[in-house]
């Protein structure tokens, strides 16, 4: 296939687009580097089967030649795939635990995550839309907390935050009383059931993250371990909103995709800590 990954220069886009060229597929990657980093595309800057264009998708996106999976206006004039990065954060802070797909939510739409929350909402409504009306090929990845290397060192996400703090010695910042929860997923593993997803998955939203839950503070201290550092842990308020737990149900994974995730998360942390030690060192 060839296959256009729009925010290829991200985190997860960047992974994605290393496995779908594993694959065999070849791969247009799409960015204008707001947030995406070039760094994270260097090692594919030669392969003959990846293609750069820069470009804001916010504009019309026009691309040549065949495709067979992509963004949905142009999945439709092309007669490709579309699969739409959505989110746990459709549950907002959710009233149903651990949450299945078939949960609405309890989302605020006036609160500071409204804006991000209602817009990956109306994402999947809309790609729903396209699905019913024009029989448009979608998948909808409604993707939990994911981690590993090539994250932003200063993006704010927890593990980020508390990896670099602890590798620089300077204190962790807990949010809170450190009480909530969150269960993090290893990219690798959340990459192979995207990949799975694409494949043969269904139109149905799917959950995709590792049922492990930790609390926050769990986390900060397991991060303190795995490093060795001699940080200490501040607290600091709890921003508004913030989700008091969260863990994926993966049953139509587990079901349609025959898929789990593998790395715990003493061994993804080593593996992000790594990525970490090297940013810092450079
Ligand atoms: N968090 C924290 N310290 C930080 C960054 C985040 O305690 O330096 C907490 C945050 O309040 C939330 C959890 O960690 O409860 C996960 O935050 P993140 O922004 O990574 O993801 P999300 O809230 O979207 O799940």
């Amino acid at each position: 296939m060839r296959i256009l990954v729009t925010g290829a220069a991200g985190f997860l886009g960047s992974h994605l687009c290393d496995r779908l060229l594993a694959l065999g597929h070849r791969v247009v990657g799409m960015d204008n580097f707001i947030t995406g980093s070039r760094s994270n595309l260097e090692h594919l800057k030669s392969h003959p089967n990846f293609q750069l264009v820069l470009h804001d998708v916010a504009n019309f996106i026009e691309v040549e030649g065949p495709l067979e999976g992509v963004p949905l206006g142009l999945a439709k004039a092309k007669g490709a795939r579309f699969l739409l990065a959505s989110t746990s954060e459709v549950y907002g802070d959710p009233l149903v635990h651990p949450q299945p797909e078939s949960y609405w939510g309890n989302v605020n739409p006036v609160g500071p995550r409204g804006v991000y929350d209602e817009a990956k909402r109306f994402a999947e409504a809309i790609t729903m839309a396209y699905h019913r009306f024009h029989q448009l090929d979608t998948r909808i990845v409604r993707i939990f907390n994911t981690y590993g290397p090539r994250m932003r060192p200063h993006d704010g996400r927890v593990v980020s935050n508390f990896v670099v703090q602890a590798l620089k010695g300077e204190p962790l910042t807990l949010y809170g009383d450190g009480s909530q929860t969150r269960s993090f997923c290893y990219v690798d593993d959340l990459v192979e059931g995207i990949v799975r997803l694409f494949e043969r998955g269904g139109p149905e939203p799917t959950n995709l993250g590792n049922p492990n839950e930790f609390t926050v503070r769990q986390l900060a201290e397991l991060v303190l371990r795995l490093t060795g550092s001699r940080s200490r842990i501040v607290t600091q308020p709890l921003p508004t909103d913030d989700p008091k737990v969260r863990q994926p149900d993966i049953r139509r994974a587990r079901e349609t995709l025959g898929w789990e995730p593998k790395v715990a998360l003493e061994e993804g942390l080593r593996r992000t800590i790594e990525y970490f030690s090297g940013l810092t060192a450079a």
